[in-house]
């Protein structure tokens, strides 16, 4: 643990870290190997890795990124802190992200933008990208991610590694600071599918703390055992040759259509092609509502996002100013001085599309194209195919600062990952070759695998034949 946290301070310049604390890090190792020794069948024990800067942790810091919780420390941990705790990971930090996980660049932080590891001069994707960047970097085995629209596949995808995105209510949302609530849900990000099939199923347990957690997926409790075994099954009894016979995999037209960039547009098509390859049999699916995911959910996720961070008073707790005559003024302007402009930007949109007169308008409209979007998906995933496959991103990671001049070029990069959050489906993202960058250099493309409900077990199945 003591060399890996020397790494981390080796590889400062990547800006992926924003906390470390030698003392419980070597607290946690210490257990680990009690657990292990008790244990040793426990794989996990011993694993190093790192908590997106999201998920409240006593003892080392928890700011989401935001100068509003810049000096925040938790008097407890998130629910997936704890369980990863007790089955003995060890946690070497807290690492990076979007402020409040707004964004996919991770550019809208206070402590500046995380490197690509593959490149310094693009980014690692976001808002989870100093969990990418870690993981891709070999700073730690594992991280934690959310993902609201895409927050822990994109990442994944531009840093070449893989991300998981379980159905929504599979993973508590205890602890983990809310941005819209009924879009978040934590996942994990690793090197392998088989890392994050013995993560996912550590992490995946009902908890009455959170009011949206699942208890039982097809009858069968939401607890740990239940992704890995059915994970496990599927590979014991996979046909050596044609793994993957049988399995239908759609591939929807919306999502090749002319903002893909080419070379990302081939190395997906390639990565298609290996699955039929092991056996898989391609169907062409449409999902043709895709085109208001951008809409429906740039609506629906500040109108959440606003109610959220009301939270923010400057009087719990979070970023007060030094000056004011009363407390309109202390909480104006503490919220101006603590929110970066990003966060402002969807409060503001979020309160709009709520007010009087104008929620039937935004608000209700949007509701209801996102049950048109998932619509499609259930159809497509009840009627036609197994797995609905795809690119996380229309292109590789782009330069550093190419998308802070223009406002919603960011948000046309989410186009093929928010439809799985609006629907709640499970999804993920593996590395399937490269493509050029804004230099002509290669960088990682990702895969999308989209599953139905509670077949997490299956997407890392194929995700483990694929690899
Ligand atoms: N990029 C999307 C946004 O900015 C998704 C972020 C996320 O999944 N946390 O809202």
């Amino acid at each position: 643990a003591q060399q890996l946290l020397q790494d981390i301070e080796s590889q400062q310049s990547l800006n992926a870290f924003v906390d470390t604390n030698a003392d419980l890090t070597l607290d946690q190792a210490r257990s680990a190997e009690q657990i292990k020794h008790d244990n040793p069948d426990n794989l996990l024990a011993g694993v190093p890795l790192a908590h997106k800067d999201i998920f409240v942790t006593q003892g080392w810091r928890t700011t989401a990124g935001s100068k509003m919780l810049q000096n925040y420390t938790s008097p407890f941990n998130a629910t997936v802190v704890d369980s990863l705790k007790n089955v003995g990971t060890v946690c070497l930090g807290k690492v990076s992200c979007d402020e409040f996980a707004m964004g996919s660049g991770n550019e809208h932080c206070v402590f500046g933008p995380v490197l690509n590891p593959w490149d310094p001069d693009v980014v690692p994707g976001g808002s989870s990208g100093g969990s990418a960047a870690a993981v891709a970097a070999g700073l730690v085995m594992a991280a934690t991610g959310t993902d609201t629209g895409g927050s822990v596949r994109q990442p994944a995808a531009l840093c070449g590694i893989s991300g998981i995105k379980p159905t929504y209510g599979m993973v508590s949302r205890f602890g983990m600071i809310a941005y819209a609530s009924s879009l978040d849900q934590a996942g994990v990000l690793a090197r392998s599918a088989d890392d994050l099939a013995l993560l996912l199923d550590s992490i995946s347990v009902f908890d009455e703390r959170d009011a949206t957690s699942i208890q039982k997926c097809h009858g069968q409790a939401n607890a740990p055992g239940r992704i890995l075994s059915h994970y496990q099954g599927l590979l014991d009894s996979a046909d050596p040759r044609q793994p993957l016979k049988g399995l239908r995999i759609g591939v929807p037209r919306e999502y090749f259509d002319d903002g893909l960039d080419a070379g990302v547009g081939q190395a997906v098509q390639e990565g298609i092609d290996q699955l039929v390859g092991l056996g898989a049999t391609r169907v062409d699916i449409s999902l043709p509502n895709t085109r208001l995911c951008i809409p429906a959910y740039y609506v629906i996720a500040p109108a959440e996002a606003s109610s959220n961070l009301a939270r923010y008073d400057a009087v719990r707790y979070g970023h007060r100013t030094q000056h004011y005559k009363d407390l309109e003024q202390m909480q104006a302007r503490s919220r101006t001085e603590g929110f970066g402009d990003e966060v402002r930007k969807r409060i503001m949109i979020g309160t709009y599309v709520l007010s009087h007169g104008y929620y039937d308008a935004y608000y209700l409209q949007a509701q209801k194209l996102r049950r048109m979007i998932a619509q499609d998906f259930n159809q497509a995933l009840t009627e036609q195919c197994d797995l609905i496959l795809g690119p996380v991103s229309p292109t590789v990671a782009p330069a550093i600062g190419s998308q802070t001049s223009d406002p919603t070029a960011e948000w046309l990069g989410d186009i093929y990952t928010l439809g799985v959050n609006l629907a709640g489906l499970p999804a993920m993202s593996i590395p399937c070759g490269f493509a050029k960058g804004h230099r002509g250099q290669d960088l990682p493309v990702g895969l999308q695998l989209i599953g139905h409900y509670f077949d997490e077990g299956r997407l890392l199945a194929v995700a483990t034949q694929f690899q």
